[in-house]
């Protein structure tokens, strides 16, 4: 008998929060050299998880890795070219035993930011089709791979870092947008037929994390608003380290939009989330997107 009275049906009990969350677990994260995916590796890692960081960016994911110790390797992978994606998912099971608990679809490009860019009327085919290619299929690949180690094992979960872009519209480029909404539609439809596997899917979706990415796309608003207007600048090809100015100028801006006032936001809020989700105190919790965001997308506060 539960010393708390009431505990469910009587089935087995809830699971209190562990210090170590993810204990002895085995996780993917792409993306994980850098920003967001970079803290995610690292709250992971924290909490006991053995983790893969999947990675384009060779020099950062291999420095990480080794900055925090034989728990955490990196592996290189495109998420958007399939054997890729299967080597990285096969590195993790052979050095692990042949488990792989939690896949972090991480990874994503914000796509070239010119004004030519960001106009339905003249955005360029190939552009969208490189976006969706790393920020759609490459979150459907994940899912894949992923759901196919996982299943034999009756256990896993995929969480997949969407955006309030997959929310809102007026955000970001379209395709970009575009992709973003496709992330929570596939976690919605692989939720709906990995539950039968054990295998729950949800995705997070943040606003304004002072990244590498946000702060390219916002120095490019600046140039905008002065001269270089269509300066044809590939955001994700030319990131440069930001100033510890410029994420707190980022981290003004945010908490300016933000309805709840007071924290600021931090890559770290976005890593606790995907850490619940990943974990199994949200072992009830398939299909669905957290948005991380202050408020924002519930508030007006964007208007004007
Ligand atoms: P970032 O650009 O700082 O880091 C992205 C990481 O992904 C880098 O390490 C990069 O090397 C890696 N990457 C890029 N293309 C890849 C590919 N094809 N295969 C494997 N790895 C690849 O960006 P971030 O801000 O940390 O963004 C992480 C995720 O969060 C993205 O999916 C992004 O869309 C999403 N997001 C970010 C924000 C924000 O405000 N920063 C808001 C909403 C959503």
């Amino acid at each position: 008998p539960s010393h708390h009275g009431w505990d469910g049906n009587g089935a087995t009990a809830v699971p209190t929060p562990m210090p170590k969350r993810l204990d002895g677990k085995v996780a993917i994260v792409t993306g994980g050299a850098r920003g967001i995916g970079e803290a995610i590796v690292r709250l992971f890692a924290k909490h006991g998880a053995r983790v893969v960081i999947a990675d384009i960016d060779d020099a950062a994911g291999e420095a990480l890795a080794s900055a925090l110790g034989p728990q955490v390797s990196f592996v290189r992978c495109d998420v958007s070219v399939e054997d890729d994606v299967r080597r990285a998912v096969d590195w993790a099971l052979s050095r692990h035993g042949g488990r792989l608990d939690v896949y972090c679809n991480n990874a994503g490009v914000l796509g070239r930011q010119t004004r030519a860019a960001r106009s339905i009327l003249s955005f360029d085919a190939a552009e969208f089709d490189r976006v969706l290619r790393v920020n759609a299929l490459g979150a459907a690949l994940g899912m894949k791979h992923a759901a196919r180690a996982m299943a034999p094992r009756r256990a896993g979960s995929i969480v997949s870092v969407a955006s309030v872009a997959a929310v809102l519209g007026g955000l970001g480029p379209h395709a970009y947008t575009a992709s973003k909404h496709a992330i929570v539609g596939l976690t919605k439809n692989a939720a709906c037929e990995l539950g039968a596997h054990g295998v729950r899917v949800n995705c997070v979706s943040p606003f304004g994390v002072a990244t590498p990415m946000l702060i390219n796309a916002w120095r490019q608003g600046h140039d905008d608003a002065t001269a270089d207007a269509d300066r044809d600048l590939d955001l994700d090809l030319d990131v440069t380290v930001p100033s510890d100015q410029e994420v707190e100028k980022m981290e003004e801006v945010v908490r300016g939009l933000a309805t709840l006032k007071g924290p600021t936001l931090r890559p770290r809020d976005i890593a606790e989330a995907v850490l619940f989700l990943a974990s199994d105190e949200a072992r009830y919790i398939s299909g669905h997107n957290l948005v991380v965001d202050g408020g924002v997308t519930t508030s007006r506060n964007l208007i004007g």
